[in-house]
């Protein structure tokens, strides 16, 4: 069963660290994994007392919790046998095979049984059919409440009041459907301050990237959050583990360590990770630090754009339901969007990170980020004068042969990038 894997990998993976543990990583994963395990056996507890789940997709932990729901466990983030759901999605329920796994296993997950069904979904009108409709299937086939927010072009005051103003529908909406839930404001502020903290945390980190070592290793340049105090069991450890990130990284920035034992590269990543290790082992044998990994809240999370954060961002005091749209970071998402919002922070970022080159790393399915390739690569290629490598893969599993073939391709290219820095 999902959950019970996942436990019994998270202690694996603590025991591992304590026991063979590697410089090149972060001694606050430890931590991360110790809240993962905490989360995951809180939300096994609440499932067997029958608490409500619910599924908030791109809204922030917070108001998950205002409304008294426990947060989803279905992201799928270290599913380990994937095929297994995969083929219980495209033999059982007949949904496409050629479909991008990082979306489908959030459906995949609550069909099999394995993860507590949500009683409410939210989803979000965005320009990704997968993403857009897996949790309208969730939806059908739990017999949940179905909630979608869409949002406007501009990511400026109008943009975020008309997403706080569904967001007000959608605390009216659940309140009325489903019998004991009452919205908890007091609760709600109180996680957004300790969120606004966390956020802060990892802002400072974003100006180490520009050291030289990175002192990042790729693997954790691959890691999109970790614990946040809004989404999280226990919200003081997950702050906790934010300033142990912040204080890490600021240590081995100020002793020169590097994530990678001689940088040789250094690279950008869009737009979603690869399957397995060996691409990360391979970044580091070879030299390479990722100094940015660029998805779709990137640059919001690390302070790039939207960095005047707090009141002064919109030149007024929001109010709960306008600071959880925007510390959800959904009208600043480059992600979907038009191509300028899209390939403009990376622009700047590669320039300001010192990037040598960048790979486009296509998730098969994935129509959305195909359709800006061309643009980004020529961009890249004359605002810069550095070049794309265009990859395909597959993110939550992938054939032995694919990731060799996969990784020679890589190899290929970081050699010729690191022949032509010489
Ligand atoms: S990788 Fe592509 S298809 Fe998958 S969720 Fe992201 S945008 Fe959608």
């Amino acid at each position: 069963m999902f959950i019970e894997e996942q436990i019994q990998n998270l202690h694996r993976r603590i025991k591992n660290i304590e026991q063979n543990p590697r410089p090149e990583y972060l001694k606050s994963n430890k931590l991360m994994y110790e809240i993962e395990l905490e989360d995951l056996l809180h939300a096994n507890e609440a499932w067997q007392e029958g608490k409500p789940f619910a599924w908030l997709g791109h809204i922030t932990g917070g108001l998950t919790k205002a409304l008294g729901f426990e947060p989803n466990i279905a992201g799928g983030n270290r599913v380990i046998d994937a095929q297994r759901f995969w083929d219980l999605l495209v033999s059982k329920f007949g949904f496409p095979e050629h479909s991008c796994d990082q979306a489908m296993m959030m459906l995949a997950l609550p069909l099999s049984g394995e993860v507590p069904l949500p009683r409410l979904v939210v989803g979000s009108r965005v320009p990704c059919d997968p993403e857009r409709f897996a949790p309208m299937a969730l939806a059908k086939y739990a017999g949940a409440l179905f909630f979608e927010l869409s949002k406007l072009t501009s990511n400026d005051y109008e943009g975020l009041s008309f997403c706080a103003e569904q967001l007000g529908e959608l605390v009216e909406f659940t309140e009325k459907s489903i019998p004991g839930i009452k919205y908890d404001e007091a609760k709600l502020i109180e996680l957004l301050e300790l969120d606004q903290q966390a956020a802060n945390f990892i802002h400072e980190t974003y100006e180490l990237r520009k050291r030289v070592p990175c002192p990042l290793s790729p693997q954790d340049c691959f890691r999109i959050g970790g614990p946040r105090p809004g989404h999280s069991h226990n919200p003081t450890r997950a702050l906790e583990y934010c300033r142990m990130y912040r204080d890490e990284l600021f240590e081995r920035a100020e002793k020169g360590i590097g994530g990678v034992p001689e940088e040789k590269l250094r690279i950008a990543w869009m737009a979603t990770a690869p399957f397995g290790r060996s691409t990360f082992d391979l970044l580091s044998k070879k030299g390479v630090s990722m100094v940015w990994f660029h998805y779709g809240i990137a640059a919001h999370s690390y302070g790039v754009i939207n960095s005047r954060f707090g009141d002064s961002l919109y030149g007024k005091k929001l109010t709960p339901l306008e600071e959880t749209a925007r510390a959800s970071m959904w009208t600043t998402n480059t992600w979907g969007g038009t191509s300028e919002e899209w390939v403009n922070p990376l622009v700047d970022i590669c320039r300001d990170l010192k990037v040598d080159a960048v790979v486009d790393f296509l998730q098969v399915g994935c129509i959305t980020t195909k359709n800006l390739k061309r643009i980004t690569a020529q961009r890249l290629r004359e605002e810069l004068n550095i070049p794309t490598l265009d990859l395909e893969g597959r993110q939550r599993f992938n054939s032995e042969a694919g990731l060799i073939e996969m990784n020679k391709k890589l190899e290929d290219f970081l050699d010729l990038c690191i022949a032509n820095k010489k």
